[in-house]
């Protein structure tokens, strides 16, 4: 009687909780430039997904406004949203939007993390920092109904012992590569645009070695991305890493810095784990403008060495340059496309110069004046946000769009690749899915409004 007394009891109510991904410019369903064969399935919800305690007993919905709509009339008990500088706006839309319909909602990420205070206004709480430690804390003080207004992490923070991420719990047929990692947190360098010193610190945070090789063969992955900041922050650890793939026999991207090459072991470790593809950040060829940003160890890489070690090991490059810097020149455009094309980079990627709030980029334009707009959403490295100093907004936004239409004309896509010949169908669809956005940025950020006004306030052409 008494087990049948107590099979009859009601299993405890769940824990409904709903975390969401807001749309940005680049991310947003049907809309969005990136269609799926150019996406990745990002980490943080299903970061977060994991690490619900168990003994909550919960049920969550993930909502990545990148791949589908989000209903507004939604229910749950508890509402989780991630938000980079470019969502944040709307990342407050839909928090005010569901505590209006009295859901208390918590916000975090990397913009949270810089500007907790202006978030704070939008959130019963905030998750200040990685959440690793603090989300699991959040969660079970809401259910004892003592949630806090802000949630710090931990200065002792450790990735070991970490659950998987539920990657089952997003759509996976929406994306093109579901098999996405992360082994590392942080980069010990002190880059002023860069907004990961300033988040989380310069301490590189580090899962061990083994469990990041059981996810992987957990997620029986053949090809996958680490979306590690700089898989090198750490040579040992990396050496550590890099030789623990090689039995996997997978083949895999991620980013590094370009001090890589100034060890010829990692990259002979590197080709051997299978590794084909890297992401740098390249950043400018103006000397002046690489210590200006504090990214002077890139002073002392031969950029063309870089991509000659790469290339020689079968490794593609992604190459990431950023435009704006104050010693920038109406010239820099052309300069580095010429290089691009050159030194045969298999994916170039240019940016404007973002001064990210909370940087000490922001801070120094900030005291000089030089801010023109804290709309956030404009902070998404295609939008002039600040004035430079030897351009025009207008000549800025121009010679970006130039470079990037220059560099993804079908000849300088065929003199690139065809000169390189590494992992040709793969680059060929990359270049091809970059053409296209290059040739319609327009549709995607369109600050035209902005520099008129810009114009108008201060008599200039736009
Ligand atoms: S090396 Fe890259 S990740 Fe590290 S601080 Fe500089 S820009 Fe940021």
């Amino acid at each position: 009687m008494l087990l049948m007394a107590t099979l009859n009891q009601p299993s405890p109510p769940k824990l409904r909780i709903a975390l969401i991904s807001p749309r940005g410019p680049l991310y947003r369903h049907r809309i969005g430039a990136w269609k799926k064969s150019l996406r990745y399935m990002p980490l943080t919800l299903t970061t977060l997904a994991a690490l619900i305690p168990p003994e909550l007993n919960a049920e969550v919905t993930l909502l990545d406004e990148g791949i589908e709509a989000i209903n507004f009339d939604l229910s749950a008990d508890l509402i989780g949203i991630s938000a980079i500088t470019g969502t944040a706006p709307r990342s407050y839309e839909l928090a005010d939007h569901f505590r209006r319909r009295g859901l208390p909602v918590v916000l975090g990420g990397v913009h949270p993390t810089l500007m907790p205070d202006e978030a704070a206004r939008h959130a019963d709480s905030v998750v200040v920092g990685y959440a690793e430690e603090s989300w699991p804390q959040l969660l079970r003080d809401f259910v004892a109904g003592q949630m806090q207004p802000r949630y710090d992490q931990s200065p002792t923070l450790s990735l070991a012992g970490l659950p998987f991420a539920r990657r089952d719990l997003l759509p996976g047929s929406r994306f093109t590569i579901t098999h996405t990692i992360e082994a590392t947190r942080g980069c010990v360098h002190p880059c002023d645009f860069c907004v990961v010193p300033t988040a989380w610190g310069r301490r590189p945070l580090q899962r061990p070695v083994a469990e990041v090789v059981a996810e992987i063969r957990h997620m029986r992955a053949r090809r996958l991305i680490f979306l590690d900041l700089n898989l090198i922050a750490d040579l040992e650890y990396a050496r550590e890493l890099f030789s623990a793939l090689i039995p996997l026999k997978i083949t895999w991207g991620g980013l590094v810095t370009t001090t890589v090459i100034r060890h010829p072991d990692l990259l002979d470790l590197l080709a051997r784990s299978g590794c084909r593809g890297l992401l740098l950040g390249f950043e400018s060829l103006s000397p002046q403008a690489l210590a200006e940003t504090h990214k002077a160890f890139n002073l002392r890489q031969d950029y063309y060495e870089v991509v000659r070690e790469l290339h020689a090991r079968g490794i593609g490059i992604q190459g990431c340059f950023v435009f704006g810097f104050d010693h920038d020149t109406a010239d820099t455009f052309a300069a580095t496309v010429d290089f691009a094309l050159s030194a045969k980079i298999d994916l170039p990627r240019y940016a404007i110069l973002t001064p990210f709030p909370g940087t000490p980029l922001f801070n120094r334009l900030k005291a000089e004046g030089r801010i023109l707009t804290e709309d956030w959403t404009l902070y998404d490295g295609q939008h002039v946000v600040y004035r430079p100093q030897r351009l025009t907004p207008a000549e800025l936004l121009a010679g970006t769009e130039g470079a990037w239409k220059k560099t993804y004309s079908y000849r300088s896509i065929a003199q690139r690749l065809f000169g390189a010949r590494i992992q040709l169908p793969l680059s060929l669809a990359a270049n091809l899915g970059y053409r296209f956005y290059a040739h319609h940025l327009r549709d995607y950020y369109n600050c035209d409004w902005y520099l008129g006004q810009q114009a108008a306030a201060e008599g200039i052409p736009a």
